[in-house]
């Protein structure tokens, strides 16, 4: 396994990937998935090219900038996050793509505010009905970006998913057409609030193709990089 080949190689696919579809590659970040990565290798893919990290876990999030791992990339939190952790994520991070319910929004955006600054978010949406999995259901997805415009402490900057893990290519592009639509309705339905919802993370190492045809700007890539990873669950914090 070579990260830096990994690197070059997805950057390679996904910008002709970008052009097959009529898209300029620079609108797509190739944002490092380091779940379970430690901080030598993601300095190793920083050297490399990459220039921002997605975190899943608070836990190791608060290991790696202990270590100063991420210098010279953004740093975002990508994975479930319970409401008694956002001190350790609010304020400490570029973007949080998981704002998955009213309470957490809240919580978020009160932490930010006692710190004075502005939390950038995404809101994650349930596109598929699993039970297991969290994020507003997409019918729920406008009164959330409502409600997040009313914050003092966060700016809407887009949406997230994470749909089903995709046997064949294909599979998953309906959910990320989806995902678009529903970001254009919500922009057109908040003119007057000039919301700047320009980012949307979806697409990871077995489906980003398809999330790339649908408009994805942002990808979320981890085992195309790294290799694989030891099997542990990827939500949990
Ligand atoms: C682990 C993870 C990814 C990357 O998964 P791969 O299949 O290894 O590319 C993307 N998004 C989230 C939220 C993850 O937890």
């Amino acid at each position: 396994m070579d990260l830096r080949e990994n690197i070059e190689a997805v950057r390679r696919d996904v910008a002709a990937a970008a052009r097959a579809a009529g898209r300029d590659p620079s609108q797509i970040l190739l944002l490092a998935a380091t779940k379970t990565q430690s901080s030598d290798t993601i300095r190793a893919a920083i050297a490399a090219g990459i220039r921002a990290c997605g975190e899943n876990r608070v836990q190791e999030l608060t290991a790696h900038l202990d270590d100063d791992a991420y210098e010279g990339a953004q740093v975002h939190f990508i994975g479930h996050l319970q409401t008694n952790k956002v001190k350790q994520v609010v304020g400490r991070v570029d973007l949080i793509h998981s704002i998955s319910s009213e309470k957490l929004l809240r919580a978020v955006s009160a932490q930010a505010d006692k710190l004075g600054i502005v939390q950038d978010i995404l809101l994650e949406i349930e596109l598929a009905g699993e039970a297991s999995k969290s994020g507003f259901p997409p019918e729920e997805a406008l009164g959330a970006a409502q409600l997040a415009v009313r914050l003092p402490g966060v700016r809407l900057r887009g949406l997230m998913c994470i749909p089903p893990a995709a046997a064949r290519p294909g599979d998953n592009l309906p959910y990320f057409q989806k995902l678009r639509q529903l970001a254009v309705d919500i922009t057109r339905e908040m003119l007057d609030n000039s919301i700047d919802m320009d980012i949307l993370s979806m697409g990871m190492s077995g489906d980003w193709p398809d999330a790339v045809a649908a408009g994805s700007t942002c990808i979320r890539v981890g085992s195309a990089l790294f290799g694989p990873r030891p099997s542990v669950s990827p939500r949990k914090d």
